[in-house]
């Protein structure tokens, strides 16, 4: 493990650094950035895309694609430093960050020239707006279980389905939808993947509202939404390979990444500042004790981290251990949250941002938990990673895997 820049890293880093200084405000010490995709707003979003077609103009965008797309050809590792640069600077958070890091890869992998000509470029200048149309209420972390039909009618598929968990399909203008061409074949086998103008008729958008009080995320239906064959990313059933693609880049940009939100310095400022009767609760050996144990589980994360970085840093991929950063770092945020929430006592009960705490970063923290748990692959999903691709035990009996789709039973449910 090597925690240092070589040279090269270290004039790249530079470089980056003096681009950002000549364009964007440092955040002052202790200083948050604005804004999170959840509390994503119209005036976020032109705000995020005029930083993104700044960096566009610089070549400082989607570094990693390459130079005939927009970008830089840039590796891995300066894509981390360039990331880790930008995080010290006041600017809009990106809500581009499917179309780039999920959407757009697939489109060069599977895409006919015809739409990396119409699309990249837009996406990598956030002129539009993507969202991930996957998931549906039975196929989630089984997605090729998906039930939503696409018929073909002349140049046109006819698709019927609905959608859910669709972050940002309230403010996207296309989106990747799959959906079930031929029931009668094995239930990766009859998948095609499609571009879907968002603004087509038949499509209707209804926004979920979320327990935080955010409405992020959606649910879709498609009545005879009609999408040209011209939109068709890949062969006719051959769409689970364009999702593998997508779901390989949202892992890769998940990697390591285990909630955010709830910090250490925020945890030790919280527990000096709470009074105990006549002295800080930080003197109370339960919660020394309690922020110990947080404390080297974090560590632990931190140098799982610097193990994938090294990886990259040697031109080699992350293997799937880097799961181990999600199921471990995000139900250990749940749990910092919530042990802070308790250290409030009364107060912690309320998430009004003028009378808790740290404009109540803790209680958001705490109530978005839940969905850091499920996104991007459920703990109990990443334990199965682990246990079969890393540890190499026996793997998940698998029922369905020789059946017609149509075959596969469902309970009645069709
Ligand atoms: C914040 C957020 C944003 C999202 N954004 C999008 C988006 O933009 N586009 C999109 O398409 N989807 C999106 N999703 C959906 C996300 O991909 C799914 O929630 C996820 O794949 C899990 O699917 P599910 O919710 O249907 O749960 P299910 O798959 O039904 O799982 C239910 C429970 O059963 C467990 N389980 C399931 N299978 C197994 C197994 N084989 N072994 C052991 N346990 C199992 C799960 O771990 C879970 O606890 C988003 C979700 C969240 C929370």
């Amino acid at each position: 493990m090597d925690f240092n820049d070589t040279p090269e890293e270290a004039a790249f880093r530079k470089e980056a650094y003096d681009w950002l200084s000549a364009n964007a405000e440092e955040l002052a010490p202790g200083k948050k950035r604005r804004g999170s995709l959840t509390e994503a707003d119209d005036a976020l979003v032109r705000e995020s895309k005029a930083w993104q077609a700044k960096k566009a103009d610089a070549r400082w965008a989607c570094i990693t694609w390459p130079e005939e797309f927009g970008g830089r050809g840039a590796s891995s590792i300066q894509n981390v430093i360039f990331n880790q640069e930008e995080a010290k600077f006041d600017v809009p958070p990106n809500v581009f960050s499917i179309g780039q890091g999920m959407l757009a890869p697939t489109i060069m992998a599977h895409g006919t020239d015809e739409q990396k000509q119409k699309y990249i470029e837009p996406i990598l200048r956030a002129d539009q707006v993507w969202c991930q149309l996957f998931s549906e209420p039975a196929a989630g972390s089984d997605l090729a279980g998906l039930r939503t039909t696409a018929v073909k009618d002349g140049d046109d598929w006819i698709v019927n389905g609905q959608k859910i968990w669709t972050t940002g399909a309230h403010f996207s203008d296309y989106g990747m939808v799959v959906t079930r061409t031929d029931p009668t074949a094995k239930k990766h086998a009859g998948i095609t993947y499609f571009i879907v103008d968002m603004k087509s008729p038949g499509i209707d958008i209804r926004p979920i509202h979320q327990i935080n009080g955010s409405k992020d995320f959606n649910e879709v239906f498609f009545s005879d939404v009609r999408i040209p064959d011209a939109n068709r990313v890949g062969a006719v059933n051959d769409g689970w390979r364009g999702a593998i693609t997508t779901l390989m880049n949202e892992r890769a940009a998940i990697g390591a990444g285990g909630g955010g939100g709830v910090g250490m310095a925020d945890l030790l400022r919280l527990a000096r500042e709470t009074q105990w009767g006549d002295r800080p609760a930080l003197e109370d050996a339960s919660v020394r004790a309690r922020i110990a144990d947080f404390y080297w589980k974090l560590k632990g994360l931190e140098y799982t981290g610097y193990r994938a970085l090294t990886s990259l840093s040697r031109g080699q991929t992350p293997g799937p251990e880097n799961s181990i950063g999600k199921m471990v770092g995000a139900p250990l945020r749940q749990e910092m949250a919530a042990f802070a929430m308790e250290l409030q006592g009364a107060a912690g009960a309320t998430a009004d941002p003028d009378v808790t705490f740290g404009r109540a970063g803790f209680q958001g923290a705490w109530l978005g938990a839940p969905g850091l748990r499920l996104a991007g692959g459920t703990d109990e999903i990443l334990h199965n990673i682990l246990a079969e691709r890393v540890l190499g035990l026996p793997g998940e009996p698998r029922i369905d895997k020789d059946l017609a789709f149509q075959d596969v039973p469902t309970g009645g449910v069709r």
